[in-house]
């Protein structure tokens, strides 16, 4: 490399305006003269830079972030090695469709993936661009390889944004609103959500099991013979970082054996590092037929990946998978660089440490308040669940003012779930512990004063102790 690194980005909370400032705003307005309404956003600030667990924007805030564009620059959005692979591969060239003439990063990328998803079993990879295209193309895979047309998803599931992944997606408001018709053959059974399953007075194994049976149902309904695939995340993203009951993805390997469906696990947010181990569906010690990568594979450069056992892979015509920019060469080089960075295993460690941290800070705010139902999750992918403690009443107004709060004073949350009363935390695996406790602390205090001021008055106690 030629060029010199520019200055480091201070890893520290600082405001130097309001959130948002004038020259975010001044952006915004003119965004809206020009961009689609379509696109919603969570804080509307102008990045101008950002790395490690910081995000600076054009007024000069610096924000702590802990959303990593959705789980994607989970090694820091300008890591060192990315930009050097990618700046070599630009001098080298950008593009030749792999479909027309070879690279080899596109094959490194692969043999990597083949080695480090979950199953002994021999594997191929196919690579693509976004997550929805994975979730796609495994589809077509199980199709081609089953002759069978069914798929069966769950609720509180999110495969993407796409007309097929918009139908396995379970949330209507936004994602599938007025968008339909859907196509058809997608079947929805439950989730083993812990904390809402019917199921879940009489604790974590009854829950697995009473989604287990009706897994088995659904299947029985629409004959099992006719499932192509069954499609899940092992720990559910968008619908509200649920990690499923113990025992259930085991129990779907068992019925997706028993009926010779193909096992799809979407690994898209949960996986590359996320919760402590690569992929999390090691925590279960299950492994799909077919594994999806993206988000966090390329740092933030688009690539996605479906891996899976080699008949399956290679059961589609030659000719029968691609794209355009399918495995990209920059974004395969980005991909080579994050798998150096996860090489010595301390990006794993970080993201337990993350986890403890915030167990630590977060998790004493199910006693102390009558609002927060449940901290859960695993590694640096962690969630609160806001709603009242007897009713388990969703409370979507807290979770939304707590947010807005912790925007205000420089800390980026993103909220999630069916009912929008979760917020989640996925701060980069590479941020500083003293910044991720500044954060954590900020989030803690406006979890106690909002609960306070909403009436709650074990934690207007707990939050005047603190004063
Ligand atoms: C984000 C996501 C997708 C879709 O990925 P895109 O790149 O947005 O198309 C699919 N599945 C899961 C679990 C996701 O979190």
């Amino acid at each position: 490399m030629t060029d010199s690194l520019p200055d480091p980005l201070p890893q520290t909370r600082h405001l130097a305006t309001a959130i948002p400032g004038p020259r975010s705003q001044a952006l915004h307005a003119e965004r809206r003269a020009h961009v689609t309404d379509g696109f919603g956003v969570a804080l509307p600030v102008f990045i101008d830079r950002a790395g490690g667990g910081i995000l600076q924007d054009v007024d000069g805030n610096r924000i702590i972030d802990f959303a990593s564009g959705i789980a994607v620059t989970s090694i820091g959005a300008s890591h060192a090695r990315v930009r050097e692979r990618i700046a070599a591969q630009l001098e080298r060239f950008t593009h030749t469709c792999f479909m027309v003439t070879e690279y080899e990063s596109f094959t490194q990328v692969a043999k990597w993936l083949n080695e480090h998803t979950p199953g002994s079993f021999e594997k191929r990879t196919a690579l693509f661009s976004t997550g929805a295209e994975a979730v796609e193309n495994a589809v077509k895979i199980a199709r081609s390889a089953t002759g069978r047309e069914k798929v069966l998803v769950f609720d509180e599931a999110y495969h993407g944004r796409s007309l097929l992944t918009m139908a396995m997606t379970a949330k209507v408001n936004p994602y599938k609103l007025n968008f339909g018709p859907f196509p058809a053959g997608i079947v929805r059974a439950p989730s083993a959500n812990p904390l809402r399953s019917p199921a879940a007075p009489e604790g974590p194994e009854a829950v697995a099991a009473a989604a287990l049976a009706a897994v088995e149902a659904t299947l029985a309904e629409h004959g099992p013979e006719e499932f192509a695939a069954m499609v899940i995340e092992p720990i559910q993203g968008e619908g509200g970082f649920v990690v499923p009951a113990p025992g259930f993805l085991a129990g779907l390997r068992m019925i997706a054996d028993r009926h010779n469906i193909i096992l799809v696990v979407d690994e898209i947010q949960a996986g590359m590092g996320r919760t402590g181990m690569l992929f999390a569906s090691e925590h279960e010690g299950i492994a799909g037929d077919l594994t999806l990568s993206a988000k966090a594979l390329a740092d933030g450069v688009p690539l996605s990946a479906v891996t899976g056992r080699a008949e399956l892979m290679n059961a589609v015509h030659t000719g029968g998978l691609g794209g355009t920019y399918a495995g990209n060469p920059l974004a395969c080089e980005a991909a080579l660089a994050v798998f150096e960075a996860f090489e010595d295993g301390s990006l794993l460690a970080n993201a337990r440490a993350i986890e403890a941290a915030a167990r630590e800070v977060l998790e004493p705010l199910v006693r102390q308040t009558g609002v927060v139902a449940e901290f859960r999750g695993r590694g640096a992918m962690l969630a609160l669940e806001f709603a009242d403690r007897d009713t388990l009443a969703p409370r979507a107004d807290l979770a939304k003012e707590i947010s807005a709060r912790c925007h205000a004073q420089g800390v980026l949350t993103l909220t999630c779930g069916t009912h929008g009363n979760i917020i989640r935390l996925l701060p980069p695996l590479v941020i500083g512990q003293e910044l991720l406790i500044d954060g954590l602390q900020v989030l803690r205090q406006t979890i106690l004063e909002v609960a306070g001021e909403a009436g709650d008055s074990t934690a207007a106690a707990a939050a005047s102790a603190l004063a």
